[in-house]
Order: structure tokens, then C-alpha cells, then sequence
């Protein structure tokens, strides 16, 4: 069974958990520390020969566009993860229309390539803000896993679709990627996906879910992670004792476990697994129209 590894390119001070504590205007006077960040992970992935999907920051396209082009020759596909990392439900349709238009300009001024595939920041589409859904297929996008479905103060759908499915807008169909979910009985559904659940928890909780997944739910699982998580020395900006640990909680440990994730499962982009989703789909409508 091919997983899918997907990376959201964005620098240690993005993460909503840091934003709380550092403001927009001090972003260009902070150290950038994504390239080097990023370079550790390309190396990780080409020495497990493994391509994946990366997420790319608008806001990191623009300054570090040698970066971008240096993931996209690797052979890993480039998507796309907002511009200004602001959480989508915050914003009026029209705002986030205009975040996204920019990020994607972004990106393709960067390295030439057209992301077809999104992840809004901190999973931040919600019941209240699926109408972005609709502004992605209208900017041409065909995939979208910004869709948590999992109880959480900040982000997720409760309820939701825990695998991939073809969702239809007025805009045009896309198809839904949520991160990787397991079900532990009835209606409790815990976080399997990566990031911080890969950091904070276990190792063979993370293994254990993706297994379940693979061979009980017979699906491909979507898996997680940012660059800054594989980073100890990053300077620490968040606040609070919440957003500290859920943000630089077990960054040591992280690194092996990503290589063990590496090792035990296969994994791919997610245009690999989910490409033909759609055209499916198309295929199925045209026979019954
Ligand atoms: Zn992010």
C-alpha cells in the first residue's frame, strides 16, 4: 500500500502556535532558517528514495526561490500552503481568493510549475469556511487535504470523511485528502497524521495507526510534517506552555522517527495516489449522462 509524505514548507516562525507571539512585520528581520531546514529533509527523502508533496508558503517562494526549484528537480511535487499562513476561516472569500491567487504566482514565478494540490495553514478548513473549496477548484486546483477530521480546539470537521473522496463545487470537483485518522471505536477518532502526533507521541502509535489504516480500512494514509520539526536549535518564539509543547515538543526525537516512518512504509505524492481520483469520477459521470 503507497502512503503519501507531505512536507509544508514554512519557516519556524509561521506555525499559528509561534504567530501568537511574533507579529507579520518582524518576519524579514527574523533569521530564515527554512533552506537549510528543507535540505535536511531532501536529503532524507532521496536517501530513502522516496518522493513527496510539498506545501509551499507563498511567502517562502518569493524569497527563496532557488529552494523551490531545487525540490521541484528533485522530482517532489509542488503544492501549495496559503501565502500569508493565515488561517482560512479568518478571512472573507474574498481575501482568501487573493492569498491564494498570490501564492500561486508565487510559486510558479519560483520554479515554473503550477500547484494543483492545497493545504490551508493549520488545517484551517472548517464547517465555517468550506466555501474556500470552491475559490480552489475555481484557481484551478484539483486536490486539497486542509480537512482534519478530528475534534480540535483549532482546527477539524468532526465527522467528516476520514478517507479520500471527490467533492463537487459550483467552481468544479476536487478531491479531499484528509490527514491520516484512525478509529478507535464508535465515534473516537484520534490523530495519526505526523506532525505533532508523530513528535510528541510513540513511535508505534503513529506505525500502529498507519497499519490500521492500510490493512483494516484498506486505504492510503496522508502523512505530515514541517521542516523546522526536524530542527532542535531553532530559536523558540512560542509562548505559553501549550504552544510550547505543541510546537517544540520532541523536536530531538523527531528526525529518527521520520526515518523509521520511512523505512517501515511506503510512501509517494499525493498526485501518485489520488491522480486518477478525478478523472474516475469524470469517467463515471460521463457514462450515466
Ligand atoms: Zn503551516
Amino acid at each position: 500500500m503507497r502512503n503519501t509524505i507531505s512536507v509544508d514548507v514554512e519557516e519556524y516562525f509561521h506555525p499559528s502556535e509561534v504567530q501568537k507571539s511574533v507579529h507579520g512585520d518582524q518576519w524579514t528581520s527574523l533569521p530564515s532558517l527554512v533552506e537549510p531546514q528543507t535540505r535536511r529533509v531532501l536529503e532524507i527523502f532521496d536517501r530513502h528514495g522516496v518522493k513527496g508533496t510539498f506545501f509551499i508558503l507563498g511567502w517562502v517562494a518569493q524569497r527563496q526561490p532557488a529552494l523551490i526549484r531545487e525540490i521541484a528537480a528533485r522530482g517532489h511535487e509542488i503544492a501549495c500552503h496559503s501565502f500569508w499562513h493565515r488561517l482560512v476561516y479568518d478571512l472573507k472569500p474574498a481575501e482568501f481568493r487573493e492569498d491564494t491567487r498570490l501564492a500561486v504566482r508565487a510559486i510558479e514565478d519560483a520554479c515554473g510549475v503550477t500547484p494543483r494540490a492545497y493545504r490551508a495553514p493549520s488545517y484551517s478548513i472548517t464547517r465555517r469556511s468550506l466555501w474556500a473549496l470552491e475559490i480552489l477548484a475555481e484557481c484551478g486546483f484539483t486536490h486539497d487535504s486542509s480537512i482534519y477530521p478530528i475534534k480540535h480546539d483549532r482546527y477539524g470537521i468532526p465527522g467528516f470523511g476520514r478517507h479520500a473522496q471527490t467533492l463537487s463545487t459550483p467552481s468544479g470537483l476536487i478531491v479531499e485528502v484528509p490527514v491520516a485518522t484512525v478509529r478507535l471505536s464508535g465515534r473516537i477518532i484520534a490523530p495519526v497524521g505526523g506532525g505533532a502526533y508523530l513528535r510528541l507521541l510513540p513511535y508505534r502509535y503513529t506505525a500502529a495507526g498507519i497499519r490500521r489504516i492500510n490493512y483494516r480500512d484498506q486505504q492510503p494514509a496522508c502523512m505530515y510534517f514541517h521542516p523546522w520539526e526536524l530542527d532542535p536549535g531553532q530559536p523558540r518564539m512560542a509562548s505559553g506552555r501549550l504552544s510550547r509543547l505543541r510546537t517544540y515538543g520532541g523536536l530531538r526525537s523527531m528526525t529518527g522517527k521520520l526515518e523509521r516512518l520511512l523505512s517501515d512504509f511506503e510512501f509517494t505524492t499525493l498526485s501518485a495516489v489520488y491522480g486518477a481520483a478525478q478523472s474516475q469520477l469524470l469517467e463515471v459521470l460521463a457514462v450515466h449522462t
